[in-house]
């Protein structure tokens, strides 16, 4: 009888072991299938993973799986899935899917329903709800170590290198105590904070000097303008070497994308890891591609503003940079490397007006297009609300904005 048991016992312990064993398996597992009319799988994409091995390890209908993929083919193809997508998938009394749910990206959702006919899809935008958040804070060693560790704080200093590119080089100007002050949206479902959507407005004192951005719609095109309505664009951007080409590559901010320049001629140069990418400055003609003297691999664009730039050093020069084709401005043209007379991995750039060269950090380009004067007034009433906002921020020394949402500093 005591043996009887404790098999019993020993059968119970080996199902309920089953059950752990398999892993992933959400609360709801097949032992409930015959107790509730329907089944709810959910779950993420798994690395390597294939919508065909999620479908066997749930023992669901391949036969289903190709007609959902044909149902979508037009929509959204489910050939390759994402790793960590997450997906629900639901399960009637027959083991037939009714729904099937993946989250294409941030934005929207694949939804493919089951009716008489079979099945249908359809991309659903993914709804967020948005809160204002603030953050403030002081410059130590790099704009991404300053903002903080998550990925969602390099998303957000990527997001304000942005703004102010034609500025600021994150890279070479940035000083410690410089300050920023950012009013920003932050996108939650079901009350949880999921990412940062766009800047609204931003601050940046860089040694001493107020930059400040205030995002606003004209036309159906949204752009950052200076306070007296000034699109923060200009014909060049104030450095040939991205800070988002540069730091996106490095979630981590223990690495710290600081570059140094020298002044040892008529241009700068900017020591960098060899592949880097180079941008263009501004929109141009390519006048020259290729190999040149000491100059290594050089790209020379000509301005429509008379400018000429030059690029110098590069390991390899983009495919489609050849004489006489356009590029816009932040195209990639190539990369850092050491070609020509060069004792280390750097790239030398140099503008020239006609022959005479000029300092590239002196020269002061006009504003992009301005507000049009009938929105001027809403313009400026956004700027006054924005300005209240900002001004309540303490850019308090070394605040992170790593805390998942909500930890911004309430005005
Ligand atoms: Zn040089």
């Amino acid at each position: 009888m005591h043996k009887k048991i404790l098999i019993v016992f020993g059968l119970i312990s080996l199902v309920f072991a089953a059950a752990v064993l398999q892993g992933n398996v959400p609360k709801k597992t097949t032992e409930q299938v015959h107790h509730e009319p329907y089944r709810e799988i959910s779950g993420s994409i798994r690395k390597g993973e294939t919508l065909f091995d999620v479908f066997k390890r749930y023992q669901l209908s391949i036969e289903d799986l190709f007609r959902i993929r044909e149902a979508s083919a037009s929509v959204h193809r489910l050939r390759k899935v994402c790793p960590d997508q997450p997906y629900t998938i639901t399960v009637d009394d027959q083991d037939r899917i009714t729904n099937f749910e993946y989250w294409i990206d941030d934005d929207s959702i694949l939804c493919i329903t089951r009716n008489e006919a079979g099945f249908i899809a359809e991309k659903k935008p993914i709804t967020y709800e948005k809160r204002l958040l603030y953050f403030g804070g002081a410059i130590q060693d790099n704009l991404i170590a300053s903002m903080g560790d998550s990925r969602d704080a390099l998303m957000l200093a990527l997001q304000l290198s942005d703004i102010f590119a034609w500025d600021i080089d994150f890279t070479t100007d940035l000083r410690n105590g410089d300050t920023y002050r950012i009013v920003v949206e932050g996108l939650y479902l079901d009350g949880e904070f999921k990412k940062y959507g766009d800047i609204l407005s931003a601050e940046f004192v860089n040694d001493g000097t107020i930059s400040t951005a205030y995002r606003f719609t004209v036309g159906g095109e949204t752009d950052y303008f200076d306070r007296d309505g000034k699109s923060l664009k200009r014909a060049f951007l104030k450095a040939p070497l991205s800070f988002r080409r540069i730091s996106s590559g490095f979630s981590r901010s223990r690495y710290h994308p600081v570059l140094k320049i020298r002044r040892p001629h008529h241009g700068i140069d900017y020591s960098a890891a060899a592949g880097t990418p180079v941008s263009a400055i501004g929109a141009a003609t390519v006048i020259f591609s290729g190999r040149k003297g000491q100059y290594g691999n050089l790209v020379i664009l000509r301005h429509a503003n008379g400018y000429l730039t030059y690029y110098g050093h590069l390991s390899r020069i983009s495919v489609e940079v050849r004489a006489g084709r356009k590029v816009e401005q932040g195209q990639v043209i190539g990369y850092v490397g050491s070609t020509g007379l060069a004792t280390g991995p750097h790239l030398h750039y140099e503008m020239r007006i006609g022959n005479r060269p000029v300092n590239p950090q002196q020269v002061s380009l006009p504003r992009g297009s301005a507000v049009p004067v009938n929105l001027l007034e809403d313009f400026q009433q956004q700027v006054r609300a924005m300005d209240t906002q900002l001004a309540a921020i303490v850019p308090a020394a070394y605040a992170k904005a790593d805390t998942k949402g909500g930890a911004g500093i309430d005005p």
